[in-house]
């Protein structure tokens, strides 16, 4: 299973997922619990136990106090200690590294101020493998073993192939992203790490369901708030991506036409309209240089709007307020298709919300076909820029359990059950 994305498994690989998952859910838990959820029998629950110890992903926890007859049963738990799944986020002005362990506990939260826009793709595939390379030997995950390695990318990506097909703002076309990391990890002497590449928009969803404010709600979607805008969407809590993986590119909604060029080559797009770019040369349009952002200059920017719209500058608020409706405007296309119950904005919405917020939502049930916007709930991240990176190493995480990732060798051989 050269990708570490899906393969032919075996009844018992399937079985150790089964279990892995049941413990994460019921923890502490005996076997026999566990056995009567999984409707396994008592023997092989045993033996699967067994297994997932001597693999470090299960641990027993001392005795069930609340059995009240009989021999009391010894608790499991999930083991910590031994695993860390890794999620990166490339953006145009920054990368994110989040490393986290089997019960899903930050091991790593980084920001890192990056020009992805103007280093172009080869130094930026560099810096990336760089970034991986020392998280995956980092202190900080205390001798945790990766189980694998999520990239984020605000673009069109081949998921099977890990290529990304398009990112029209980090200027990046047919990428063999992942192959490139593998060989540069390679030489960096770390192997055998199961690489992914997926959609920024998609992990943020991930991330929102996983472990965000609002964890839990089955149909959501969320909105990336960067220079470009991606909607990762979720229907009965799976990924919605559509016959090429492309679903939710709602920041090439054509809403205006003739209006400003997006760069996609279309005009009057989301994006073009209520992309954070867009939005910082309305908003303090005397701040804006005269070229294309730079990685530097987003973060600073939206510093200065959020000042300024603080102190009640009209021409700040005036543009926040149009985003915000336009944003609602496109989100009521999204509502009428989908019917989300939940649309969590991210990213730079997120300190830029209080003034996009109240007119997004106006905006939304306004122009949606459904009274009050279908029930649609409209919310701001808790995730901050670090969504996409949390989600992807939490469906790494999830991955272990669904069986569509290896699960670690044993360190010791298995006692026979
Ligand atoms: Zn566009």
């Amino acid at each position: 299973m050269a990708s570490g994305t899906m393969g032919f498994q075996t009844v018992r690989e399937t079985n150790l997922g089964v279990v892995l998952r049941t413990v994460r859910e019921l923890a502490p838990c005996s076997r026999a619990e566990v056995a009567s959820a999984t409707g396994l029998n008592k023997t092989t629950v045993s033996s699967l136990v067994t297994d997932l110890m001597s693999r470090g992903l299960v641990r027993e926890t001392g005795r069930n106090s609340r059995q009240r007859v009989g021999r009391p049963g010894v608790l499991l738990a999930l083991d910590d200690s031994s695993i860390a799944a890794v999620g990166l986020e490339v953006n145009v002005d920054y990368l994110s590294v989040v490393a986290v362990d089997l019960l899903q506990r930050e091991l790593i939260n980084r920001h890192v101020p990056f020009d992805a826009r103007s280093a172009g793709a080869e130094e930026s595939v560099r810096r990336i493998a760089h970034t991986l390379g020392t998280t995956l030997t980092d202190p900080a995950l205390g001798g945790r073993t990766p189980v694998g390695v999520s990239v984020a990318v605000p673009a069109l990506i081949d998921s099977p192939s890990g290529t990304v097909t398009h990112a029209p703002n980090l200027g990046w076309r047919n990428l063999p992203l992942r192959a490139r990391l593998l060989e540069l990890l390679r030489e960096e002497g770390i192997e055998g790490v199961p690489v992914r590449v997926d959609n920024d928009a998609n992990l943020g969803a991930v991330a929102e369901y996983r472990v965000g404010s609002f964890a839990g709600t089955a149909d959501l979607a969320y909105l990336t708030g960067e220079v470009g805008i991606g909607a990762g969407l979720l229907t009965g809590g799976e990924p919605l991506r559509g016959a090429g993986g492309f679903a939710g590119e709602v920041g090439h909604l054509p809403l205006l036409p003739d209006g400003p060029e997006c760069a996609c080559g279309g005009r009057g797009c989301l994006e073009a309209l209520a992309g954070i770019d867009a939005i910082l040369r309305e908003a303090v349009p005397d701040r804006v240089p005269d070229r294309p952002l730079s990685g530097g200059d987003i973060a600073a920017l939206v510093e200065v709007a959020v000042e300024r719209a603080g102190e009640g500058d009209a021409t700040t608020v005036d543009a926040l307020e149009r985003a915000g409706g336009w944003l609602g405007r496109g989100l009521a296309v999204l509502i009428n298709i989908t019917n989300p119950g939940l649309v969590v904005l991210g990213g730079y919405f997120v300190p830029l919300g209080p003034w996009l917020l109240p007119p997004c939502r106006r905006e939304a049930v306004a122009t949606a076909f459904a009274p009050q916007a279908g029930g649609c709930r409209i919310e701001l991240s808790s995730l901050g820029l670090s969504a996409a990176a949390r989600g992807g190493a939490t469906a790494m995480i999830h991955s272990l359990d669904a069986g569509l990732l290896p699960l670690p060798e044993p360190r010791v051989p298995t006692a026979p059950a």
